[in-house]
């Protein structure tokens, strides 16, 4: 049987894509991936914990309505509501990306969407209908494709930050700031752009200081962002500063971290119990290089302005694999629901 849309990817853009294409009669099946190296079913949301600017979902009892709406056969992967968050003695929280994952996930399946669990590892693109391989070795066949496989976080590669990894080493200041762990102690971000900034100005709310590593003597990030590090008493940037090694303990974890000098200064330790990167990200590609155009950083790239059409007619992208610029849940939400649209007008063009 030949598909009329696959989807690839479980974050926003491929379930919002869904929605869609299946509110479309068009029956899409998803591939929600396995669990890899900073890659999970559900998307990037699926490591954070509370989403304040997702619209349509201010603060309240968030958990009567995720429990309401998604199959109890998964409540068993919904997180713990969040403590100390209550008003007249019941849960008021944001809701978490993963109660929001859940209820996109439940949304597609409620019109029809069938979801895989497995990885799409190779693609041929060469004619149609496209042929797609998973990892278990299926070949699925497509008329067409919307890639959503959002992109991952990138580390050093050192391996003292391997060793130290959920244990004061993490990429997400959002998802684990608020840990014990970091509450009232220094803290280290690494990197210069806004993600650098932005994240170590959420780290002031819970650290007793936080200090930006910087490998050059100017920050990357907007002017606003950068105004906000400098008028930021908690918050120190070392410039022309590079990590050299995570240090540490296995009953402590991280400890602190060994730092180079960029201009010739001496090396030097400074106590830290957490590091977090901001280093920008990797698009979730390696499985389509040479197969559709893609920018210097490796996302795909939209071949007409503001469409989701890549290279190859037929396969379309939505999200963060195509977007290293707004990266939010809610623009990859858009983006999937225009691939869908976008698919969708491509068959019926074809007569399909
Ligand atoms: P980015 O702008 O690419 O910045 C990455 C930073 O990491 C750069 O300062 C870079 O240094 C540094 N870096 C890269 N590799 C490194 C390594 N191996 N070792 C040490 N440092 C390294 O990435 P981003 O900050 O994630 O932002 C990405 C996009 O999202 C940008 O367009 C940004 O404006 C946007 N964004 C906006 C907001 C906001 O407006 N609120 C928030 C977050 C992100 P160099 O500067 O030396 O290259």
């Amino acid at each position: 049987m030949t598909e009329k849309v696959v989807i690839i990817g479980s974050g926003p853009a491929g379930f919002s894509a869904a929605i869609y294409a299946a509110r479309a009669s068009l029956t899409p099946l998803l591939f929600e991936g396995t669990i890899q190296a900073e890659m999970i079913p559900l998307g990037q949301l699926a490591y954070t914990t509370e989403v304040e600017n997702y619209a349509g979902f201010p603060t309240g009892d968030i958990r009567a309505f995720v429990e309401s709406a998604v199959d109890k056969d998964r409540h068993y992967n919904l997180p713990p509501v969040p403590a100390g968050h209550e008003r007249d003695g019941r849960p008021h929280y944001a809701v978490q990306g993963v109660e929001l994952m859940e209820l996109m996930k439940q949304q597609a399946l409620n019109f029809g969407t069938r979801v895989l669990g497995e990885d799409i590892v190779e693609v041929d693109f060469s004619s149609q209908p496209f042929k797609l391989t998973s990892n278990t070795g299926q070949i699925i066949e497509t008329e067409t494709v919307i890639i959503a496989t959002g992109a991952r976080a990138n580390y050093m590669g050192l391996p003292s930050e391997e060793t130290y990894k959920n244990r004061g080493v993490s990429a997400c200041a959002v998802c684990d700031g608020a840990l014990p762990r970091f509450r009232n102690k220094p803290l280290v971000v690494v990197g210069g752009g806004d993600s650098a900034v932005e994240e170590a100005t959420f780290l002031t709310k819970f650290a007793s200081k936080v200090m930006i590593v910087h490998r050059r003597d100017e920050l990357r990030a907007s002017k606003i962002m950068q105004n906000r590090a400098f008028d930021d008493p908690k918050l120190e940037i070392l410039w022309n500063t590079t990590v050299d090694e995570v240090l540490g303990s296995d009953t402590d974890g991280v400890t602190g971290v060994r730092l180079n000098s960029s201009i010739g200064e001496p090396p030097r330790e400074v106590e830290a119990s957490g590091m977090f990167l901001a280093i920008g990200h990797t698009p979730n590609t390696d499985f389509l290089q040479g197969k559709l155009e893609m920018n210097d950083k490796g996302y795909l790239r939209w071949t007409e302005s503001f469409r989701t059409k890549t290279s190859v007619e037929g396969v379309f992208a939505a999200g963060d694999v195509a977007d290293d610029y707004y990266k939010q849940a809610i623009t990859s939400a858009g983006t999937g629901c225009m691939a869908a649209l976008d698919a969708e007008r491509y068959l019926a063009e074809q007569g399909k």
